[in-house]
């Protein structure tokens, strides 16, 4: 790669980056599931230890810290949405028992039976759900707890236009039925799966981003990958709003045994 194509690269990662740091969550979600979530996880105490797999900049993590004890550590590939991560700790006056660090997840700097709970929201599809279930394990104690939210088929088919979009984009995306006989091959019970509710993707993800999509047009005007990027942005939520009957996101929370 020359130094030419590769700043360019950077500068696409850094726009990324500063797109997703203006609005408060970087995928669909709610509190109120990340609530329900956890609902699911037994014998929450002071010394239970939390990894938080592609935190982004917080938004889940800081819902978790207010309503459980314990230690979490939230990791992620980003220093910018880490550095912002660690200043909504700090705000919130976590800092002593909520920190994030820069890592990726397929090479987690963690020691084995390290963790009681392993959450994920909308970003175990970075290495594949399969894969990340499989590799994550061994970070977790036995009887500790695994929650991942992840793109799902509600239906066994679907339209053309929708089945290839997601193709292109994830081709792991597949039925809950399949998802949740993936998480028990992996060595989990699947204790709980729930899709989540639309105000996730409309209110909290979609809706968000009108107004930083205004912002971002104006501030970066004739750039041309920041022009396509929201477009693609676009795009995605017209196609939710088409087909939300066909797919969505799935929390699968499972017990390591
Ligand atoms: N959990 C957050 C962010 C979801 S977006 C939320 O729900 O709001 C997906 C996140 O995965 C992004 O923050 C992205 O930076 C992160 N990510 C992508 N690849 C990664 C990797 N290899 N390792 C760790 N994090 C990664």
């Amino acid at each position: 790669m020359s130094d030419e194509s590769k700043s360019i690269h950077e500068f696409d990662f850094s726009l990324i980056c500063e797109y997703f740091s203006s609005i408060e969550r970087q995928g669909p979600g709610s509190p109120e599931v990340t609530m329900k979530a956890l609902s699911f996880v037994d014998h929450l105490t002071n010394d239970f230890r939390i990894a938080d797999i592609g935190c982004g900049t917080g938004g889940q993590t800081m819902v978790l810290a207010q309503h459980m004890p314990g230690q979490i550590i939230g990791i992620d590939l980003f220093p910018e949405f880490i550095s912002l991560f660690n200043t909504h700790a700090a705000n919130l006056n976590f800092q002593d028992r909520v920190k994030g660090v820069v890592g990726s997840m397929d090479n987690l700097p963690f020691r084995d039976e390290e963790f009681d709970l392993i959450w994920s929201e909308g970003a175990i599809y970075n290495i594949g759900f399969e894969r990340g279930l499989n590799e994550w394990r061994k970070f977790l104690k036995v009887g500790g707890y695994i929650a991942v939210s992840e793109a799902s088929w509600f239906t066994d088919e679907r339209p053309a236009e929708i089945d290839a979009f997601w193709k292109d984009a994830y081709p792991g995306i597949d039925t809950i039925p399949n998802k949740v006989a993936q998480m028990q091959k992996a060595g989990y019970i699947p204790v709980a799966s729930f899709i989540l509710p639309e105000n996730c993707w409309t209110e909290n993800f979609y809706v968000p981003q009108v107004k930083a999509q205004s912002d971002f047009l104006k501030k970066y005007a004739g750039n041309k990958t920041a022009e396509e990027f929201v477009a693609n942005e676009r795009h995605e939520a017209q196609l939710y709003s088409a087909y939300k009957d066909f797919y969505g996101y799935v929390f699968y929370i499972g017990k390591k045994i």
